[in-house]
Formats: C-alpha cells, structure tokens, sequence
C-alpha cells in the first residue's frame, strides 16, 4: 500500500512575526483560511481516488503555524480531520501538521493529542542562535530543542524543517543544524533551500547587495552531504526543496529554486561515492553495476558525472543489476 499526504494548506493570518524569508502579503491576502465544510469536502473527494490508486494519506495541516491560529478554528479543523480518520481507515490513517516551535506547550499537545495528531513538524530553520535573529524568527534553538522534546515525549512523530542559506548562515552552520536534529531524534525531516522573493526582507536585502545565498552549486554540495548525514542516521528527508508553484516562479528574487534539485543531490552523491571507489579499485575503466532505477543519477543531469569522471581520468559502461545502488568493477 502506498502512502501519501492531503495537504490543508492554513495560513496564519495576523502572524505576528516578520521572517526574513516570509511573504506576509500572499499569506494573510490572497490564501482564505479553509472552512471545516471546505476541509470534510476536499477529504471526502479523494476518498475515491485514494482507493483507486491503493494509497493511504494522513490529512496534512500545512502553512506554516498550525498550532498559532485561532484555538475555535482549529479544533473545528481537527474535528474534521479526525472524523475522516475514524470513518475512513482503509484511506486516511493519520493527521499531521507543521508549526513554530514556541507555540507548543503541554496545553496544544493535549488537544493535538485527544483529536488524534500523529506528527507534529517544527519550522527550525535553524539551530544557529545568530541565524535564528538575523531572520527574525522570535525564536531560540533552545525553543527548538524544548519543543522537540516535548513532542518526542508525548510519542508523536517528530519532523523538523531546515532552511539552508538563510542571511548570515554559512554551510557549517547547516551541518551544526543537521547534526543537532539527528541528535534531537527527528523521525522525518525536511530541507528547503532559501528562495528570496519580492516582498520579503530578504528581497530588500538581496536588492540593496547585502545579503547573498549560497549558489545552486554550493546548494547541491551541501545538501548532498545533508542527504548523506540524514540517510547514515537512517532518518527520511521527505522533502528537499520547494514544491513547484507559479507563485514562487512569478515572484521568486534569487535563490535556489530548480524542479528536480534531489535528484540533483542524489547525483553528486552517486559522483562523489563513483569517484571514491574508482580512485581506491584503480584503473580507468570500470564497469557500474546498479538498479535500473538509478541510471540517470549515476549519469547525472546532461552527463554531468560521466563528463566530471571523464576529467579525472575515468571511464565506464553502466550494467544493471537489481537492487544494487552502486558496485564497481574494473573493466579489464
Ligand atoms: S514564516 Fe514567520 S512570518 Fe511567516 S507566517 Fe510563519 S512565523 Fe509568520
């Protein structure tokens, strides 16, 4: 059985903070908070679907700070949820949500917990102190860590969300970050490089020349080894990178916003790890034994790693072999 999430999208209109990244206008303007009505309709229209396809789905609270909107609401919206869950348990086995960190105490996880909440994400962003107020969260990593606790306790599934180059953040600074959620015991998380976008403080600053992000090249170096960390640590990263919307494109600034930016990670990892093992076997012309699942990362986008190899000196032929992600012989 497959598994999927429908995704409610809540915005947290009248938030009261002002994130660098954050665009307050398209989030307390244009997006209308969804009605429990609206909600119970769009769940009950992919009842059919969800079956056709052999998926199971957890009802996703998604927006940003689920645990922050209006206490009335947001019970109706877990009410809602929960129903679904109850009545449905062949298709919808499980409600999740994202919020901030400092708006969860023993109170919120009571109500999340009675209404049947298995995952609960937090916006980290990061577990640079500096970071954290340069962007203007209003919160601390000590928050992160308080709440991650306190959810890991109450036995929710615990996810935590990244941002990499934020203003004033620097790779090592991510790979703090990652290793603090490893040790925090996140069960998922989720990686977003920064994209700017008009409107934002980060536009203002990008604009005026103060701040720049990391490049797509830097990016894919430093999330290939977030992938390599997380997967060590046998943690999903469930997510790498904004999901594809033309609002992002319309107004997206600078930034690192590409459709396929795993699958770019993915392959400068299958790079690194060939090169290694080509390095350590000797030679210069091998034979790649893998999945045929993995051929295009192996390859790497317009043959990236082919060509890379090729200027240290290697060369290979690509055989399959079920179930193999990577197995390298000497072509003799
Ligand atoms: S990202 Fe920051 S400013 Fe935007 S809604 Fe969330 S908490 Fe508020």
């Amino acid at each position: 059985m497959k598994q999927t999430n429908i995704s409610v999208f809540v915005p947290h209109n009248g938030c009261p903070h002002r994130c660098t990244f954050c665009d307050q206008r398209s989030i307390s303007g244009a997006q209308k908070p969804p009605s429990p009505e609206e909600t119970a309709a769009m769940l009950e229209s992919q009842i059919p679907v969800l079956r056709k396809h052999e998926t199971r789905a957890e009802i996703a609270f998604f927006g940003g700070s689920f645990t922050g909107i209006e206490r009335g609401y947001m019970i109706s919206l877990l009410e809602t949820a929960h129903r679904f869950v109850q009545d449905y348990p062949d298709v919808y086995n499980g409600i999740r949500c994202s919020t901030r960190p400092d708006f969860i105490d023993d109170g919120i996880l009571d109500i999340l917990s009675e209404y049947g909440m298995t995952a609960v994400e937090l916006g980290a962003q990061s577990m640079n102190a500096e970071v954290l107020r340069l962007n203007e969260r209003g919160h601390t990593p000590e928050d992160v860590e308080k709440a991650a606790g306190m959810i890991k306790k109450r036995g929710f599934s615990l996810g935590l969300q990244m941002m990499t180059g934020l203003y004033g953040d620097k790779p090592e600074y991510c790979i703090d970050t990652a290793k603090r959620f490893i040790e925090l015991k996140a069960d998922t998380v989720r990686i977003y490089p920064t994209v700017i976008l008009e409107g934002t403080k980060l536009g203002e600053l990008y604009k005026g020349g103060i701040y720049r992000t990391f490049t797509q090249e830097e990016t894919v170096d430093l999330c290939a080894r977030l992938l390599r960390m997380f997967g060590e640590a046998e943690i999903p990263v469930i997510r790498l990178g904004l999901h594809a919307s033309r609002d992002v494109e319309e107004k997206m600034l600078g930034g690192v916003y590409h459709p396929a930016l795993r699958e770019l990670c993915e392959s400068r990892m299958f790079f690194e790890d060939m090169s290694a093992e080509m390095k350590r076997t000797g030679g210069t012309d091998f034979i790649v034994y893998t999945d045929p699942a993995n051929i295009s990362r192996i390859t790497g986008q317009k043959k990236e790693n082919r060509t890379r190899l090729a200027g240290l000196g290697y060369r290979f032929e690509i055989k399959t072999e079920k179930g193999t992600r990577l197995r390298i012989e000497n072509a003799l």
